[in-house]
Formats: C-alpha cells, sequence, structure tokens
C-alpha cells in the first residue's frame, strides 16, 4: 500500500477531463478510493464527434463513447452517473448530491464543463436546441432528418461545424452571426474572412453583422425568423451556438477564486490545497505565457485531466502543454496551437488561396500562437518557437524556406 491509501478523491464532472483525470489516476498507482460523479446519465463520450461524424451519420454511438459502464467497474472507480453535485463545503470537505447523500472528501477534482449560453429573446420551442450532451446530439440528428434548412445562430466553431455537416448532407444552413466576421476577436479580421468564404464557397448561407430581430412560431415551433437585414427567412430547425456558461455554481460555494471567466488554479493546477480544477472552467496560470488561460477545448481538458490524475498519485507538478486544438470543416483540417490574448500582428505563411498555409500570431515581437489550415507540419515545427518566447521577426516567419525550429534557438528582433 502507498502513503496515499485510504485518501478519497472527489470528481465532480465526468466529462473530459474527468474521465481522464480518473484514468490516469489508476495508471500511476493511486489505490485510495474515487469516486467520479456525474450529472449525465452516459460514461465520457468524444464531444467532439456530436457536430461531425455522429451528425452525419458516419459513427455509430458506441464509436462515441470513451467508456462503457463497466469500464469504470475495471478503473475501481466509483462512478455515480446521472446524479449532480448540488452543494459543497470547503469547510467540511464535503460535497452534497442531489439525491441527499453527503460525500466526504480528501482531495476534490471540479470539472464540470460549461452549459450552452441562451440569449433572453430566443424563444424555448420544440425546434429550437444546443448541442452539449450525447443526448443533445442524437436530438439533433433525429430532427435533422426532418428538416431541411437550419437556422445556427452564431458562427463559432460549433455553429459552423454544424453547417459544414448540415452542407455535407446537402441541406440548406443559415448562420447569422453579428459580428462583422466569424471569429474575428480569436483569429483576426483576415481570417475571419477565409473562414467565412470557406463556408459561403461550400453553400452556407451565412450574414454577417446580422442577428435576429423577430420569430415567428406556428403552435410549439419556430416557422420563420426576422432577420435584422429585413429579410424574413423561413427554418425548420434552429441551433443556438452562441458559446457556453462554465458552470462555476460549485466553486462558488467553495468560495475558489473566479476570475478570466472560470476558477484561477495555479501552475499545478490547484484552486487550493485539496482542490483542483480543470477543463473548460480552469483558468489556469499557465508557466510558458504567465497568465491565466481559460480555453475550451477538448485536448486541453483530456490533458489536464490526465496531469491531474497523475499528481495525485504522485507530487504536483507545473502543467506546461501548450493549448492546442483542432476543428474539421468539409476537408479542412484547421488547428490552433498557443494562446493569443490580444496580438498586435498576424502573419501569414503561404498561400490561403492554395488552401494549405498558417498564421502566426504574435505580441511584442514573440509567437503566441499559430494557426494552421492544412498544415499540421507548421504547427508541429512552431511548438519551440511559442515555448521558446524569444522575438523574432515577421519577415522570417512569412518566408516558407525558415527552419521554425531553428528560428526557435535565436534571439533578437531581426530573427537572425
Ligand atoms: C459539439 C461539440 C463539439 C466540439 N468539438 C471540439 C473540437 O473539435 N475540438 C476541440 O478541441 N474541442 C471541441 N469541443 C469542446 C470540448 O468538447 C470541451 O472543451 C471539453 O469537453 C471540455 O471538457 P470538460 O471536462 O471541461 O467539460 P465536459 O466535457 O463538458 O464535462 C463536464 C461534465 O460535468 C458534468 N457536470 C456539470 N456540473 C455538474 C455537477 N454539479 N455535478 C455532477 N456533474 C456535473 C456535466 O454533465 C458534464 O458531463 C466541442 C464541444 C462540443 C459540445
Amino acid at each position: 500500500m502507498s502513503a496515499r491509501a485510504g485518501r478519497r478523491v472527489v470528481i465532480v464532472g465526468a466529462g473530459a477531463a474527468g474521465d481522464a483525470a480518473a484514468g490516469a489516476m489508476r495508471k500511476s498507482g493511486f489505490d485510495g478510493e474515487v469516486v467520479m460523479v456525474g450529472a449525465d446519465r452516459h460514461p465520457a463520450y468524444h464531444r467532439p464527434y456530436l457536430s461531425k461524424q455522429f451528425l452525419r451519420d458516419e459513427l455509430p454511438v458506441e464509436r462515441v463513447m470513451l467508456r462503457q459502464p463497466d469500464d469504470y467497474g475495471k478503473l475501481d472507480v466509483d462512478w455515480l452517473g446521472g446524479r449532480r453535485a448540488v452543494a459543497a463545503s470547503r469547510r467540511d470537505s464535503s460535497i452534497t448530491l442531489d439525491d441527499g447523500r453527503e460525500l466526504r472528501f480528501d482531495v476534490l477534482v471540479l470539472a464540470t464543463g460549461g452549459t450552452p449560453r441562451w440569449l433572453d429573446p430566443i424563444p424555448r420551442l420544440a425546434n429550437v436546441v444546443a448541442l452539449r450532451t450525447l443526448d443533445d446530439g442524437v436530438a439533433l440528428k433525429e430532427a435533422l432528418a426532418d428538416a431541411g434548412r437550419l437556422l445556427v445562430i452564431g458562427a463559432g466553431f460549433i455553429g459552423a461545424e454544424v453547417a459544414a455537416s448540415v452542407r455535407t448532407m446537402r441541406k440548406e444552413a443559415l448562420v447569422v452571426e453579428v459580428a462583422p466576421v466569424p471569429l474575428g476577436r480569436a483569429l483576426g479580421e483576415d481570417m475571419g474572412q477565409v473562414y467565412a468564404r470557406l463556408h459561403r464557397d461550400r453553400g452556407v448561407d451565412l450574414r454577417t453583422g446580422t442577428s435576429v430581430t423577430g420569430w415567428v412560431a406556428d403552435g410549439e415551433r419556430v416557422a420563420a425568423v426576422q432577420l435584422s437585414d429585413g429579410t424574413r427567412e423561413e427554418v425548420d430547425l434552429v441551433l443556438v451556438a452562441v458559446g457556453i456558461e462554465p458552470d462555476l455554481s460549485l466553486a462558488r460555494e467553495l468560495g475558489l477564486t473566479l476570475g478570466s471567466g472560470g476558477v484561477l488554479v495555479d501552475e499545478t493546477l490547484r484552486a487550493g490545497p485539496d482542490v483542483y480544477c480543470a477543463g473548460d472552467i480552469a483558468a489556469h496560470l499557465h508557466p510558458v505565457f504567465g497568465r491565466h488561460l481559460r480555453v475550451e477545448h477538448w485536448q486541453v481538458a483530456r490533458k489536464q485531466g490526465q496531469a491531474i490524475g497523475e499528481a495525485i498519485a504522485g507530487e504536483p507538478r507545473p502543467y506546461e502543454e501548450l493549448p492546442w486544438f483542432w476543428s474539421d470543416q468539409y476537408d479542412v483540417n484547421l488547428q490552433y496551437l498557443g494562446h493569443a490574448a490580444g496580438f498586435d500582428q498576424a502573419v501569414p505563411r503561404g498561400d490561403p488561396d492554395g488552401g494549405k498555409f498558417s498564421v502566426f500570431y504574435l505580441k511584442d515581437d514573440r509567437v503566441e500562437a499559430v494557426l494552421a489550415f492544412n498544415d499540421g507540419r507548421t504547427i508541429r515545427f512552431s511548438r519551440e518557437l511559442i515555448r521558446a518566447r524569444v522575438p523574432v521577426s515577421a519577415e522570417a516567419l512569412a518566408e516558407e524556406s525558415t527552419d521554425l525550429r531553428e528560428l526557435a534557438g535565436r534571439s533578437g528582433p531581426s530573427g537572425g
């Protein structure tokens, strides 16, 4: 028995991060008790498939699942599926479940993810849906079978992916986005335009700088919408894709420090000596960037969960992975590495019209992030460059013959 035997870890949230924490804890030899509470009735599954292959009927539900219900038993993890933690006390080191049960913990892992945001004027009618859970995914897929025209509100990643899937299924997609370009704040104006073109070229009716000003109901369903561009559009189904609200109610009850839209955690992902947070709710003090980053992406949640599992089984260490995510839309594989909050230059490398290119986002001459369209190689070779935090010249980055790994080893604003 290890020195840690007898400790009880409670994980709240059995999604990407919570599941990874449980798995890593056991893999790393933790032999205390592990209880995982998950409001979802299903064991963990790959959320990213829900807007892509699963929606297009290219992947059966079994392949969407990360775990089968009996996997947790095999891992010696007590999975309480379909149960919600409704209260928490730091003083008593306990959480309370929706069936009244109280669970004491020695270590708590909070990985509660988020809930789709719903803007106030959007009516709660039968054909107005959001997409977060497997049940949402099944419902959307069923509803799409009978729908010819989908309205998507919001051209962020999930809205755009669903629109792309719907076009692939040869149905009509109308996307309404209030911003002048989609993802402009994250990717910059130019890339927002490239992204808009990607969808328009494939037949998405993307209306930017536009909002829904009126809803026309037919009984329990939306039949049409009035748009701010003066048009009225008939629709069969509406997907609300305007982001998520991180689920912070337990964090608030525990008195954890909030910031950057989530729970502030230190370099080791701890919000306090006995509380870890991971995934969409964690605003992590990243050692490479020296600031709190909160990232709503799959791989970040998995890796943070894994790091927490290993830390609980061993010793907490700074979590240093660079944020990375991908999105598949039509034949385009989009990848993003790093984190650019308030970049001052966006430097393209390659030809945006050629279908394969990248963009470097710089702040004070340092590369903060890289976005790649069908260009995984540049992402791979940029890791050291982002980590190095050395000043580099935009010219050197833009030049396709420049060896990015070599650039990481150099310093000085000339990049050479
Ligand atoms: C349709 C879709 C497509 C996506 N595609 C991509 C993609 O292509 N690439 C990418 O990088 N990311 C993608 N994402 C984002 C990615 O899935 C999330 O960032 C990731 O799942 C976050 O992990 P998490 O563990 O923080 O939260 P989740 O995976 O949401 O897990 C949180 C869990 O906590 C549970 N919970 C919440 N409150 C409580 C409570 N009080 N008690 C008990 N349980 C609770 C919830 O039920 C949920 O199951 C996508 C997301 C969606 C919805």
